[in-house]
């Protein structure tokens, strides 16, 4: 199957409140070209250095999501083009992406990234340290950045249950602050399923999936 063929059988199994990013990482410009000339907007990479190249190097009308761990001194390298960020998880990282948008005279969105997964190789925040950022003084002064939604990845397995058990959690921590409506915080968005696991994602509510190798193929 070409990449074109495996992103229209994607695109034809995902509900209309879905979104798709097409996670490229590791994969070259000819074949993000492909996935552009099908039609294909949003991008997602983990690495910020890889991420910028690309950027340079693709069509101007591309929306580039950063899915990786972000470390606050490679913020300033994506500012400029960001369209969204998915694994913020620290008041510290918000505010120097916050400070960095500034600068740029932009507003930049972000998700929170919560811990959802058994391993402690992922990274994310707990239900009680979210509440500590949506409620902090700090949060307010940030003119900058806005808080659309949350991002979460489930524990790799093959149990199923347990990955729907996870997905159900943080979707019961996005519906506590759903809610919330503030100029800085609304949480619309929740980015959760890869190629194995979108399809529960979406039954367990996910509204935007980040699919790599069911469309580029393995890495
Ligand atoms: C690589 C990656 C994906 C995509 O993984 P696939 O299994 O290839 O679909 C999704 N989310 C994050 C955070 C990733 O790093």
């Amino acid at each position: 199957m070409s990449i074109k063929d495996n992103l229209s059988t994607i695109k034809s199994s995902l509900p209309s409140h879905v979104t798709l990013v097409a996670v490229s990482k590791t994969k070259p410009i000819a074949d993000l070209m492909e996935a552009y000339h099908a039609g294909q907007r949003i991008f997602g990479e983990n690495k910020i250095q890889e991420m910028t190249e690309k950027w340079e190097q693709m069509p101007k009308d591309i929306q580039w999501h950063m899915i990786g761990h972000v470390q606050s001194n490679k913020v300033k390298y994506m500012i400029p083009y960001v369209s969204l960020i998915h694994g913020v998880d620290s008041l510290k990282l918000l505010k120097e992406i916050n400070r960095l948008a500034a600068k740029w005279k932009r507003t930049v969105d972000c998700l929170l990234q919560i811990h959802i997964a058994e391993e402690d190789t992922k990274f994310g925040l707990d239900g009680q340290e979210l509440n500590e950022i949506l409620q902090s003084e700090e949060l307010k002064t940030f003119e900058n950045i806005r808080i659309v939604g949350l991002m979460g990845m489930a524990t790799f397995t093959e149990n199923n249950e347990q990955i729907k058990r996870e997905f159900l959690h943080l979707k019961s921590i996005f519906d506590q602050h759903n809610q919330l409506k503030t100029a800085k915080c609304q949480l619309t968005t929740l980015s959760m399923g890869m190629s194995g696991d979108y399809q529960l994602a979406i039954e367990c509510g996910s509204t935007m999936v980040r699919i790599g190798s069911s469309i580029f193929g393995s890495r």
